[in-house]
């Protein structure tokens, strides 16, 4: 028999799980607050990873331009694409448009209720982010990060499309990142048109519990990056085939914790959050030399272009940068 499952949350991780049963003909509800899904984002996945119901890609990332306290320190070019901007309103409304959409107080009895809240339950410690995306004459095809030591966080300037640029703030200390967004985009696009501000957080910790949760209500997002668009689509691959083969809590808990991509992004996560630790523990010029060390490095830019600094990540980036990689210090 079909199994009949709730899923309390329609972004990346609950409306591609709901597609997914939906298309094998499971009954599923889709619980949400807002009827179509508008959260910010920066609209980033790396190169690496192709979801099964594919997204439009708007834009495609070669270049990145590393800045520290105002200077730039590096810059790496790659021949090939190593991000690729989405667009992820589309693909998640075109996804959601396929399942029943509820209000949450409207919840009835499923046979599994699976939640894919994202951030929301904040019962984790998050980062406030902000971004805007803005048209402007500098609009450049080049990524950059910029980080600023007297802060945990850093500001991000990514095309979106042609001739509009994503930019965006985060930082632990600040949580009013929209007061600081916007001085930055006065300093450095004074002939910016806002099209749209929004601001959203971003898990940093660990959530007090992991069970029946995918996506970034288990947790799964980079701290570091922020980035979180894939490891929630895998989050909700495997929790498909665990909902097929489950028939209770205990058995779905077990298949997920023993999928070795979903591991493999724990230990990148749990990698992460010990050298985010040991950053805030630093003092502003260990910070200084704690990041400039990294941004000098192209073997450790290129792991975290692609949230894999683990041994394994850092050793396929060492064997990665040797071919088709321009770098460049300052
Ligand atoms: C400003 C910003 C920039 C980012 N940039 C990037 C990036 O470039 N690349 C990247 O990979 N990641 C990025 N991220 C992270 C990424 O957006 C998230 O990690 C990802 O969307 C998480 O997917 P999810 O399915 O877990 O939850 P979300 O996509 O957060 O979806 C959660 C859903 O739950 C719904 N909801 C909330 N409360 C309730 C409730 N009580 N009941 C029912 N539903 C509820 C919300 O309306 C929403 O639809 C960014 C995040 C922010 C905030």
């Amino acid at each position: 028999m079909r199994k009949d499952v709730g899923i309390a949350g329609g972004g990346v991780s609950g409306s591609l799980l709901a597609y997914q049963l939906r298309a094998k003909d499971y009954e599923v509800t889709l619980y949400d607050i807002v009827p179509k899904y508008s959260k910010p984002c920066g609209d980033i996945v790396p190169k690496v990873y192709e979801p099964p119901v594919p997204w439009q890609e708007k834009f495609r990332i070669k270049r990145f331009l590393f800045k520290l306290d105002g200077r730039p320190i590096s810059e790496i070019s790659y021949s090939r694409t190593k991000w690729v901007v989405i667009d992820k309103w589309e693909w998640i409304n075109r996804m959601r448009a396929y399942v029943r959409i509820e209000r949450p107080e409207h919840v009835k009895r499923h046979d599994f209720i699976i939640d894919a809240k994202g951030p929301y339950d904040m019962d984790r410690e998050v980062v406030y982010t902000t971004r805007a995306i803005i048209k402007t004459n500098r609009f450049s095809d080049v990524a950059v990060f910029e980080f600023d030591t007297k802060y945990t966080g850093f500001y991000w300037v990514f095309p979106s499309e042609e001739g509009k640029l994503n930019v965006g703030a985060g930082f632990l200390e600040e949580k009013n990142s929209r007061a600081l967004l916007a001085g930055y985009i006065k300093e450095n696009f004074p002939d910016a048109e806002i099209l749209d501000l929004r601001g959203a957080p971003i898990s940093i910790g660990a959530p007090k519990r992991k069970d029946l949760r995918i996506g970034e209500a288990r947790g799964l997002v980079y701290p570091l990056s922020g980035e979180g668009i894939r490891p929630s689509a895998i989050s909700a691959e495997v929790a498909y085939r665990a909902l097929e083969r489950a028939s209770n809590k205990d058995e779905f808990e077990e298949l997920m914790n023993q999928d070795r991509r979903l591991r493999r992004i724990e230990t990148q996560i749990a990698v992460q959050r010990a050298l985010l630790s040991l950053y805030r523990k630093s003092s502003l010029p260990s910070r200084r030399k704690l990041l400039e060390t990294l941004m000098k490095s192209e073997v450790l830019i290129d792991a975290y272009l692609e949230d894999k600094v683990d041994p394994q990540g850092i050793l396929e980036s060492l064997k990665g940068v040797k071919d088709g990689v321009d770098f460049r210090k300052f």
